[in-house]
């Protein structure tokens, strides 16, 4: 450039002849020519361009052409700027441009450039700005890569941002936030505010002692990234001064800048605290299960979903003398009876598959070699999907209820059987019961209906006897035919009772609705002539009505009241009072006397045929009556008794239903 200077023909500009120029513009154009820097030198008021090597460079294809050309025509497409320049430097200020753009055209296009520029008015030897001294530096790479840099890094930030992970960055030896995204933000509590531009240590103060300021100060100074997994850090998480212990997995990972000098750190954060807290307590649950399932009476185990034992308690292998090692997978079969493996083994393979809890009950071989019965009972345990992960199984002893229960069930067949036995033995006597009863009672019949004949005509006989040769016959045999009289109406007696007797269960009607008041009354007017010669009193109240057989109803009424007035005590004339008493279902009759009564203790006997208590001199009967009343009783389903004492009169009590089963 000194030589390009020194042959410019500067007459043909404001200069003037190189020898003319001053001083002062001879030492400033050497100070430019001796600079490595790009340098130009603007004089005059319209900024005659001089410049250096390195400027020359910068000029482009505009050199040599610049020198000693006016710098608005130089650069028309700056023009304005360069004006402004020269108008400041020569009114004798400074300029200076940091990373200035400007568009500049090169071979003819448009080129943005970036460029450092520094104007400083250069004096005349009175001291009065004369020109400008420019010095240039294109600074179009440096600001490219810094752009890119920072929108690279804005970019990196905004993703930073959005990440489903609490991201942070430190800068600097105090751990600076510099960025926190919401997640951050989140699972500190604190906010943006409360964290940008502020350190870790005055963030989380709490921190101190727990080693984490240290993570931070050796990866800066090492470079080498820090990676916890389930990190233990207390931290006051809710502002409030009360301090929770929570658990992250995080890297800090190192940012060297563009020199390779760790300057930040990225934070990276992920907090598992739910899922360490979760897997402690199923631990612990897990801790506690093995505890409590290694001291309980019974045997217990865990099995896979398919059945594979992976898990016995202390019982189990105290029980059957086995090692998990020896259970392991389908080794429980080792301990089955041999006759029960197979329905053990079908039944609990189709119940793993239905996926239910099962129960079934078989022998376990001990470690004594005797079998004994348990009661299995597999649980079922699901996640939340429904399916099985796991069997949790328990074997109950059972072995003393299951003998007492065999026992038991071997009792029950056999007295099953032996009542079946006796039923078979007690229907035949039933039968047989049954059957010769019919059998007497068409005896009875048929006896005293034959007798009745052959007896009326020894009657008959004896009546002529008596009427047609009264006269003839010595006095004995008088008294004879008198006795066989006698015995002869008494045998009448007989066989008409015991005809009745039989004829209740022969001729028997069928049920009617009975008044018994109408029936009482019926009664007594055949009883008359007996209660006149006795003179005596019938009391009768209101009694109920009932459904019944009329004629042996007035049969059983008939032999009670003739009783009462029969045994009725000497000289003292018969009172007979006739009661009823209703409930919904019954009526209960009493026919009580003021007559002779009886022992109690011979109840069961005056209802029995034939037993009488009185002698027959006494008081006249055959000792059928009551036995009558008591089979009348009985097909009507209800019941008689009597209550009564020696010389006290006797009550006689019959209960009937109401109405007769149809
Ligand atoms: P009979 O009157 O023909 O002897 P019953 O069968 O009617 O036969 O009576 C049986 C016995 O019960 C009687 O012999 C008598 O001893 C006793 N008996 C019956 N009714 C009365 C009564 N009202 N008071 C005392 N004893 C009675």
């Amino acid at each position: 450039m000194a030589q390009l200077i020194a042959d410019f023909d500067w007459s043909q500009t404001v200069l003037g002849p190189m020898d003319t120029w001053p001083q002062h513009l001879r030492t400033a154009v050497n100070i430019v020519l001796d600079s490595p820097v790009p340098m130009v030198m603007l004089w005059g008021k319209d900024g005659i361009m001089i410049y250096n090597d390195a400027y020359s460079a910068f000029a482009g294809g505009r050199h040599p052409g610049l020198l000693g050309s006016k710098v608005v025509e130089g650069w028309p497409e700056v023009a304005d700027f360069n004006k402004n320049v020269m108008k400041q430097g020569l009114a004798g200020k400074t300029l200076s441009y940091e990373d200035q753009r400007m568009t500049l055209l090169r071979n003819g296009k448009p080129e943005e450039v970036w460029v450092n520029l520094n104007y400083s008015p250069v004096r005349d030897d009175k001291g009065k700005p004369a020109g400008v001294l420019a010095i240039v530096n294109k600074t179009t790479d440096g600001v490219l890569a810094k752009e890119a840099f920072q929108s690279e890094r804005s970019r990196l930030y905004r993703f930073f941002g959005q990440a489903p992970a609490a991201i942070a960055v430190v800068q600097g030896p105090e751990h600076r936030y510099e960025l926190a995204n919401s997640f951050y933000q989140k699972i500190t509590n604190r906010t943006e505010n409360e964290l940008l531009g502020r350190s870790i240590k005055e963030v989380f103060p709490e921190f101190a002692g727990q080693g984490v300021y240290e993570v931070f100060d050796t990866v800066l100074s090492t470079g080498e990234p820090f990676v916890a997994h389930e990190f233990p850090a207390i931290f006051d998480r809710t502002g409030t001064g009360s301090m929770e212990k929570g658990y992250f997995n995080f890297v800090a990972q190192p940012i060297e800048n563009s020199h390779g000098k760790v300057e930040r750190i990225l934070i990276h954060a992920v907090e598992v605290t739910e899922q360490v807290l979760a897997r402690q307590k199923v631990k612990e649950s897990e801790e506690q299960f093995r505890i409590f399932a290694n001291n309980i009476q019974n045997l217990a185990w865990m099995a896979s979903p398919e059945g594979e034992i992976y898990w016995c308690n202390q019982e189990w292998y105290d029980y059957t003398g086995t090692n998990l090692e020896e259970m392991q997978g389908w080794g429980w079969e080792k301990v089955h009876h041999p006759e029960h493996v197979d329905r053990v083994v079908e039944f609990v393979k189709k119940a793993w598959k239905m996926g239910e809890t099962w129960e079934l009950t078989f022998p376990l071989k001990g470690s004594d070699g005797q079998y004994r019965w348990f009661l299995t009972r597999a649980y079922a345990v699901k996640d939340a999907t429904g399916k099985v992960i796991r069997w949790i199984g328990t074997n109950t002893n059972i072995d003393e209820q299951k003998k007492a229960e065999d026992a038991l069930k071997e009792l029950n067949v056999n007295l099953e059987r032996r009542i079946d036995e006796r039923t078979e033995e007690l229907t035949a006597a039933n039968k047989e019961l049954s059957r010769s009863n019919v059998e007497l009672q068409d005896f009875a019949y048929v006896a005293s209906h034959d007798l009745q004949e052959p007896l009326r005509k020894i009657i008959a006989f004896a009546g002529l006897l008596e009427s047609d040769y009264k006269k003839e016959l010595p006095a004995d045999a008088r008294v004879y035919i008198t006795g066989l009289q006698k015995s002869s109406t008494r045998m009448r007696t007989l066989i008409d009772d015991l005809l009745t007797y039989s004829r209740v269960a022969t001729k028997e009607q069928p049920f009617k609705q009975i008044n018994l008041n109408s029936t009482v009354k019926i009664v007594l007017e055949d009883l008359q002539t007996r209660i006149n010669e006795t003179s005596a009193t019938i009391e009768t109240d209101k009694l109920c009505a009932i459904e019944g057989d009329p004629l042996q109803i007035r049969l059983l009424l008939q032999n009670l009241i003739s009783n009462a007035l029969k045994y009725k005590q000497e000289g003292v004339a018969p009172v007979i009072r006739i009661s009823s008493v209703d409930t919904d279902e019954d009526c209960t009759i009493s026919i009580a006397d003021n007559g002779i009564g009886f022992d109690e203790q011979y109840i069961d006997k005056i209802f029995t045929i034939f037993q009488r208590l009185h002698g027959r001199t006494a008081y006249e009967g055959t000792g059928v009556g009551l036995a009558i009343c008591k089979k009348i009783v009985d097909r009507h389903g209800g019941t008689i008794t009597a209550k009564s004492k020696e010389g006290e009169g006797s009550t006689f009590i019959v209960t009937l239903p109401k109405k007769q089963r149809k």
